[in-house]
């Protein structure tokens, strides 16, 4: 059968800024060691090659959400290293997850029920300090079926990290108190804006997930986060229009000019949303091509004008500062990170 040609578009990762963004929360977390979530295959940009980088860069813990997400990884990490967040959603769920020997993060006395009844094994659990959302509530700790668990990190999670509000001391308080009673071997409370909030927050380990991939919910950390990802994608047809001329679906954009435009192969189903039109940015070299006209399905539509050699084949990358590009278009930055999707080859 005939190769694929390459495709006309693509996430490029930068595998050092990854590495880098690594090992800068590591050492702003001070004592304690940074591990990763690459939950969502890795906020989108691939968990086995982010949790390959990773590890080489010394990372030693990861997180998935779902116990399918961690069996993809046991070839490449050792199993103890890896915690399934969302833990066991059955009995059959809690035997998968003890063969494949990954720990599961227990969540509510069911959950723990679940896992005794799978053999047991060691384990994480998870508090819920306050965002309601996934974990033991704190009256629940004193349960003796949480006594019999073999526990390796007591975690909670921040509702409210990247704000400066009494609610982070308030769950940090209730955590302390949780760890206290469970005696696990570490603790673990900060997602990546977290880390920013000092030491008292860091305990044994902290969990940042969207900072490795170059976002930024805290000024703090802003210094410290390179940019990962980049969308980027080639040039399929270059015109001129006259000025009076409209561009795209419904004419949003009107030519005041003679211009050179360009239709590049990216758009709305490959996770570039409706948000950039007549807003975004892409970059060659130092030129900047502003997006023009809505965006379609599998297209977008670029101003040429600062670019006039660009041609038919050639490519260009989406500016894509997670930061700025979330103020720009409104769009939270998780969300820009794991909306490229799978159409975007790596
Ligand atoms: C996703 C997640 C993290 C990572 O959070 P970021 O805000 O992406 O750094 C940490 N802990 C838990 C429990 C999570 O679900």
């Amino acid at each position: 059968m005939a190769e694929a040609p390459a495709a006309s578009l693509r996430l490029e990762c930068d595998g050092d800024a990854l590495a880098a963004n690594w090992r800068a929360l590591d050492r702003l977390s001070g004592v304690a060691a940074a591990g990763a979530a690459v939950k969502a295959n890795g906020y989108g940009i691939g968990a086995r090659r982010a949790s390959a980088i990773l590890h080489e860069a010394g990372c030693r813990d990861f997180f998935v959400a779902h116990s399918s997400e961690a069996a993809e990884l046991v070839d490449l990490l050792p199993p103890a290293a890896i915690a399934v967040l969302h833990g066991p959603m059955n009995l059959a769920d809690a035997h998968f997850i003890s063969a494949i020997g990954v720990r599961p993060v227990i969540n509510s006395l069911h959950q723990a029920a679940l896992w005794h009844e799978a053999g047991g094994g060691r384990c994480d659990v998870m508090v819920d300090t306050g965002i309601n959302r996934l974990g033991l509530p704190p009256v629940q700790i004193g349960d003796p079926a949480l006594a019999r668990l073999d526990i390796d990190i007591c975690h909670s999670h921040l509702s409210s990290a990247d704000e400066d509000v009494p609610r982070n001391a308030a769950q940090l308080a209730l955590w302390a108190k949780a760890c206290g009673q469970l005696s696990p071997r570490r603790r673990s409370l900060a997602n990546s804006a977290g880390i920013a909030l000092g030491s008292a927050y860091h305990g044994d380990l902290t969990r940042p997930g969207l900072s490795l991939y170059g976002g930024v919910q805290r000024a703090e950390l802003a210094p410290h986060i390179r940019q990962v990802v980049c969308p980027a994608a080639a040039i399929m047809q270059v015109r001129t229009i006259e000025p009076g001329d409209a561009v795209g679906y419904n004419a949003t954009f009107t030519a005041p000019r003679r211009m050179r435009i360009g239709v590049i192969s990216i758009g709305y189903a490959d996770g570039y949303l409706t948000a950039w039109s007549n807003k975004g940015v892409f970059r060659f070299g130092t030129a900047a091509l502003p997006v023009i006209g809505r965006v379609s399905m599998d297209m977008t539509i670029l101003d040429l004008t600062d670019a006039p050699d660009l041609a038919e084949g050639d490519w260009v990358q989406a500016e894509y500062d997670l930061r700025e590009a979330s103020e720009r278009s409104g769009l939270g930055q998780y969300e820009l990170l794991t909306l490229m999707g799978r159409r975007l080859a790596r």
